[in-house]
């Protein structure tokens, strides 16, 4: 039992407003975990609720302002109703603080990604009567072990299997707001996935910096394998990998558990083997593809998608038309593209930016265009196949018609009839591709 278990607060109700990455989401489910526990109740609109909390992230500029943005409004409620606390979590409580206060004084809770489990006392404690009360630094054995995230209300959830990251990719803050990496144990992620699969979920996200980097009693490969074999579980995903950590047990423990979806999220940040090692990624261009290979070689018929950075200071033209020839030798299925831009506090930071930000803009429009044709032309292959969907929704300009997904990650829109449901697996004749997404009908 945690110290959070006691139902102190019943009646009263939490809205939480959630920036960022995957992990961020994850986070917030298991901050509503902990207050659920406490008796709160979850609020739709913050204006009703008596705690606000704003998860943030720090990867990009553009999330720390659209974050301080909604702080700043939430700030205007909180001057209207005094008695609601206001809390910021998540990398930016870590990352931002100074800053955060000195813009948005009403803050009375700052806490960082290794001290959500603080939150009990944190609220037992009452609103200080000056500054806020704070969680902050590296804990670096918080695993979170023994707390659980809220009951999710979709079919498919993520379980967090590691925190933190120990790589240090030089235009990377992760290290320094979420520390170096820890795995939790496997009994602890085997006994969430059970939990979610009682309340329904069917599909599992296992999520860390470098996911398959996760060791604990057992081996990443070892741990897909016992999670596949957990009745009620269809689907197991895993993001992101790291191409360093994706060896042959864990190719072959892809291919050889059905659960788990032949679809790899693996960033490749660049096509050049000197930007890759200004970048510190531990791998080369070579080393890169030949892991593509082995997974192809285990699952033919794997998806590949990637993260890539365009612009990262000292890129010539050559090395970024390296990047588009790696892009046409794997032919991603999707990609994250993104123009370089630092962060401070990276080591990256420090370098002399050497591209203008126009041919930093051309760059990465030379690499959105081309992936768009590699991602329209990978979607229009599966024309005319049979696959499983599994059904997450109707869509929301009509209710007849559902969204679901390839075991591959594809998103296909069907009319499935009156019986369907979320969570129901069908096999789906994809019958054409209409933009990013292809129309299907059941077979
Ligand atoms: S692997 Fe690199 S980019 Fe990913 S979280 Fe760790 S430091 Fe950041």
């Amino acid at each position: 039992m945690n110290e959070t278990t006691s139902q102190t607060d019943s009646g009263k109700r939490y809205y939480i407003e959630t920036y960022g990455c995957q992990m961020n989401e994850y986070d917030s489910s298991l901050v509503a975990g902990i207050l659920e526990e406490r008796g709160y109740e979850k609020s739709d609109l913050a204006e009703d609720a008596d705690l606000i909390l704003v998860n943030t992230c720090s990867v990009r500029e553009k999330a720390e302002d659209t974050a301080l943005q909604k702080l700043d409004s939430i700030a205007h409620l909180k001057r209207k109703r005094p008695g609601t606390r206001l809390g910021v979590i998540g990398c930016m409580a870590e990352n931002r603080r100074e800053q955060i206060l000195a813009r948005i004084p009403q803050v009375d809770l700052l806490l960082g990604p290794d001290h959500y489990d603080k939150l009990g006392s944190a609220l037992d404690a009452g609103a200080p009567r000056r500054g806020a009360t704070t969680g902050l630094g590296v804990d670096r054995n918080q695993t979170y072990e023994g707390f659980f995230p809220a009951a999710p209300s979709t079919v498919s959830a993520f379980v967090a299997i590691q925190r933190g990251c120990d790589k240090k990719c030089t235009y990377c803050i992760v290290p320094f707001t979420r520390g170096p990496e820890r795995s939790r144990p496997s009994h602890d992620i085997l006994e969430e996935t059970r939990r979610l699969v009682d309340k329904g979920v069917v599909e599992i996200n296992l999520l860390g910096q470098t996911v398959n980097s996760w060791r604990s009693d057992i081996s990443f490969a070892q741990l897909l394998r016992e999670l596949g074999r957990i009745d009620g579980v269809r689907r197991i995903r895993f993001t992101s990998p790291h191409p360093r950590h994706f060896t042959e047990s864990v190719c072959l423990a892809m291919a050889e558990t059905p659960a788990v979806c032949p679809h790899v999220h693996m960033p490749v940040q660049s096509g050049s083997s000197r930007v890759l090692r200004a970048m510190r990624r531990q791998y080369g261009r070579d080393q890169y593809l030949a892991i593509v290979e082995r997974l192809r070689r285990h699952i033919p018929d794997v998806a590949i998608t990637t993260d890539i950075i365009a612009g990262y200071p000292g890129e010539t033209r050559e090395e970024h038309l390296e990047t588009l020839s790696l892009m046409e030798e794997v032919r991603f299925d999707s990609a994250f593209m993104f123009a370089y831009s630092a962060r401070p506090g990276t080591p990256a930071a420090l370098e002399p930016e050497t591209i203008s930000p126009q041919e930093k803009l051309a760059r990465l429009q030379e690499i959105i265009e081309l992936q768009q044709s590699h991602s329209a032309q990978r979607l229009s292959e599966q024309v005319g196949r049979i696959e499983e969907v599994l059904l997450e929704g109707s869509s929301r300009r009509d209710e007849r018609e559902w969204i679901g997904k390839t075991p591959h990650f594809r998103k296909v829109l069907l009319h499935p009839g009156p019986e369907a449901r979320p969570g129901t697996i069908l096999p789906v004749r994809l019958l054409a591709r209409r933009g990013t997404v292809l129309r299907g009908e059941v077979a």
